[in-house]
């Protein structure tokens, strides 16, 4: 789209800042300068499997990775910003309060600094974690989606939306065990569609907490014969 277009668009519906939510000004960026103090970058060290942060500077893996990878099915993850409450709030906003535009910053973030391990991964697709049917006439998008599309137009690795669905709506997981939370959320997840043999995938989600939903996709894709899954998300938990 062109700049006047863009110009245009941004005076009518002034760009919010994805962390206080006020309107930045056109030409002024994707976020308030201030504001972008108030994210917390993932930084070394971060545990080599699921990329969340590590205290101790001693160890490779964090505390629930090296207690069991073979529990994954993915090969590794990245994650870009620590799981705060300035976070938290603004992805709330992101998936739930229609503030679709945050994908912008938070695409070109991850592109910034996760960019160069997403391509060395040498992924054939993108794929974002789907949302049922019901929740995406809810909300209007799913959040994971237009985040796999922003990224993509800067590191041109193709989005695929047509392999993965969910079939059903994940119902409440508090009182099921790991096991039983990661078979329920296996059998809300099918593959629709896998035409040609995908070699590398990186799957896209906002953000990465147990690792389950990240796992149960992986799992499917490993099943129709994906070899290498990985994941990019925005924002992870840290252990404590
Ligand atoms: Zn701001
Ligand atoms: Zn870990």
């Amino acid at each position: 789209m062109g700049k006047m277009y863009e110009k245009i668009q941004d005076m009518i519906y002034p760009r919010r800042c994805p962390v206080c939510d006020d309107a930045v000004g056109y030409g002024r960026g994707l976020i308030c300068d201030e504001c972008r103090e108030d994210l917390k970058l993932i930084t070394e060290p971060y545990c080599i499997k699921c990329g969340k942060p590590i205290r101790d500077e001693t160890v490779r893996m964090c505390r629930e990775c090296s207690a069991g990878t073979d529990r994954y099915e993915y090969v590794r993850g990245r994650a870009l910003y620590e799981y705060d409450e300035a976070l938290k709030s603004s992805l709330y906003r992101f998936k739930y309060g229609g503030r679709r535009e945050y994908a912008r910053f938070y695409a070109e973030m991850m592109a910034n600094v996760l960019g160069e391990q997403i391509i060395n991964w040498m992924p054939q697709a993108l794929i974002p974690i789907p949302v049922h049917k019901s929740r995406l006439r809810q909300r209007g998008y799913n959040q994971a989606a237009v985040l796999a599309q922003e990224l993509s137009r800067i590191i041109s690795v193709p989005v695929r939306e047509d392999i993965l669905q969910r079939c059903e709506k994940t119902r409440v997981q508090k009182e099921l065990s790991a096991y039983e939370r990661q078979n329920n959320l296996k059998k809300a997840l099918k593959i629709i569609h896998y035409d040609v043999k995908l070699k590398n995938i990186v799957l896209i989600d906002d953000i990465y907490t147990t690792g389950s939903t990240i796992n149960a996709a992986a799992s499917c894709l490993r099943d129709v014969g994906a070899d290498n899954i990985y994941y990019a998300v925005i924002g992870a938990a840290v252990n404590n």
